[in-house]
Parts: C-alpha cells; structure tokens; sequence
C-alpha cells in the first residue's frame, strides 16, 4: 500500500486495485480489457495478505487480473467440466447417480484467475428468482436416489443467512437427503462474514460438510481461523480442496505447509484439484507428472491426515478421475 493501510473495502477494478498499491500505473489498461470480459474481486482480507514489493506473490497471483487471461490456447474450453449438458433444472447439476450441485448464485467473495467457472461466474449474475429456487428444490423433492446436496455456486456463503439457512432446512427435510454439503471461499476470503448468525444456519440436524477452498498457507490468517472456528463449533464438519496451481503451491515445501496449515484448522484436506482447462489459464498449469511427482515427496514425510486425493475432471463431463500417484508395495 502507498501510505501502508490495507484497504477497507473491497476492490473491483484496476484503478482501485492501483490505486490500492497492488497494481502498478503501466499494468492498468491490461487489467481493465481483462476487466471486460471476467470479474474482479480483492477482498481487503485478501489485499492485506498480498506483498506489493513481490512480483511472485503466491496470493497476488491468485487474484490479480493479467492480460494473459485474454490468450485462449487451444486446449481450453468455456465450460470444462461439461455442466450444461447435466443440468436437469435452472442451477442443478446431476453428474453422478447419488449427489447433486445446487447453484443458488454465482456471485464469489473474490474473483479468482483460475476459475473453472470463469465465464459463468460474477457479481450480478445466476441469483435463482424465488421460483427457479422452487423449481430447483422441487427437483430434489422428486429426485429420490440424490441422498446429497452440494451447495456451490458463485459462493452460498455470500447469501445471507437468513435466505441460506432457508434454502437447508427445505434441503435437510427431505427424507432422502442423508447429508448436506457446502463449497466455499468464504471463510479464507472474506472472513468476515461467517458470523455467528451464519454459522446458525448452517446448523441444520443433517450433517454438514463444508469444503474450504483454499491454496496457500498464508490464507489461515488468525480471522480466517477464527471464522473457521465458529463453522466447527456450529457442528460443522470441515473439509479442505485446493487447486494444484503454477507459482502459488507448485512446491512440496508449498503443499506440506497448506496442508499442515489446513490441519491446524480442523480442515482434512479433501481433494487437490488439477487445473481444469478454462480459457485463459494456462500461465497456471502444472503438468500431472510435476503433480504426482510432489506429492511423493511427502508421503512419509507428512501425517497421513494431511492427504487429499489428487483428481482430475475427465473431458465432456466424464466426472472426476483420481491421478494417483501410484505404489506397489515394493517400490522405495
Ligand atoms: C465434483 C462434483 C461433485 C462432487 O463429487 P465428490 O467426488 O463427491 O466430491 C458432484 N457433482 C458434480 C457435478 C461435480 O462436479
Ligand atoms: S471462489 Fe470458486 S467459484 Fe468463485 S471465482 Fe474462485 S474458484 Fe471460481
């Protein structure tokens, strides 16, 4: 920052991220033709996270908009993990026979470069009107052999808790639904906003899992700890899924901290996805061999509770494959 205080709102273009500090004047035009096309979003948590005086900022990278993100190479697709051919109503996705995505909206608390969900996501864009929420409930209610709903998006934690807990208690009285699951940035992004009237809602009396996304250290600040302290006390099982990501966690030394940082915040690492093909991301891609090979490096050396399944989304919506690494017993 220029004078040295974080910023107290939040940043949506690249004037403010400029004028922020984070930015330089000569990248400004780039990042506002990025600006045309994909959302930008640096929460101050985040800002208060990233070095200016780093050009290779693990979190800088994450959310700061680059003029590569205009280069589609040939390989990348607008909507890579095949969702629209597997959407029986407005914001449901129903890949695999026992589970189903409910998208309530696809606003995020940050905007983040890699998205998979790029060309989707946004600030004023998905939020289901009351009779599309209906529909995608009524989908549920007559889906007998879907014993779990995952709310993704956008981000459910950015609807407020009133309209959220709504939306789970409905989910949560259905007979069949078994257990109920939430995907979120929220608490390492914006910690803010898991307060306690939040973590109410998501104490309904089917179990809750929420998977964290998160891909650096760093981002356990001691506010998103906090925040993710009141998820667990609210009986809110938490879990981990991070993106395996060129320049941010590339390392072993980069994966064993994020996982021994998601431990210590009661997160079990879950999955460690492989960069899914969206346009304009390919300055993030890290070859699955690279992948395999650090995360040899840490068997043994990390708890076996800080392992998440490495995976990959296999092409037209195939579904998720895990990548391995492989072992045989024999093997040093
Ligand atoms: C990833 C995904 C899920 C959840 O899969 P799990 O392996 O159970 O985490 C469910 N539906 C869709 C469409 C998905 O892409
Ligand atoms: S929070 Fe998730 S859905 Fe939103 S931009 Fe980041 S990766 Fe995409």
């Amino acid at each position: 920052m220029p004078d040295g205080t974080p910023p107290t709102r939040t940043l949506k273009t690249a004037r403010a991220l400029q004028a922020a500090g984070l930015l330089p004047e000569t990248a400004v035009p780039g990042a506002e033709a990025v600006a045309q096309r994909y959302s930008i979003s640096v929460t101050p948590a985040v800002a208060a996270l990233i070095d200016p005086a780093d050009p290779a900022d693990p979190i800088a990278r994450q959310y700061l908009p680059d003029p590569a993100e205009l280069v589609t190479a040939p390989h990348e697709l607008a909507d890579p993990t095949a969702d629209a051919p597997f959407t029986p109503v407005k914001g449901v996705v129903h890949r695999y026979p026992d589970r189903a995505l409910l998208k309530p909206l696809l606003a995020c608390p940050v905007y983040c470069r890699f998205c998979f969900r790029r060309e989707a996501v946004g600030p004023d864009g998905g939020l289901l009107t009351e009779a599309e929420l209906e529909a995608a409930l009524a989908w549920f209610a007559r889906t007998p052999e879907v014993r779990e709903a995952i709310l993704t998006g956008g981000d459910p934690l950015m609807l407020s808790p009133r309209r959220l807990g709504e939306i789970l208690r409905r989910l949560a009285a259905l007979p069949q639904i078994e257990i109920l699951r939430v995907h979120s940035r929220v608490p390492v992004a914006a910690p803010g906003l898991v307060t306690e009237a939040l973590a109410a809602a998501l104490a309904t009396d089917k179990p809750l899992y929420l998977c964290v996304h998160a891909n650096h250290a760093r981002e356990f600040t001691a506010e998103a700890m906090a925040a993710l302290d009141r998820l667990t006390r609210a009986g809110v099982v938490l879990l981990g899924q991070s993106v395996l990501l060129r320049g941010v966690n590339d390392s072993a030394d980069a994966l064993e901290a994020l996982f021994r940082a998601m431990l210590r915040a009661r997160v079990k690492p879950y999955y460690l996805h492989q960069l899914d093909p969206a346009p304009g991301t390919a300055r993030f891609a890290v070859p699955v061999a690279e992948g395999r090979a650090l995360l040899r490096v840490l068997r043994g050396r990390v708890t076996g509770l800080a392992w998440p399944t490495y995976v990959q989304e296999r092409p037209a919506g195939g579904g998720k494959v895990p990548l391995g690494p492989e072992y045989s017993p024999n093997e040093g």
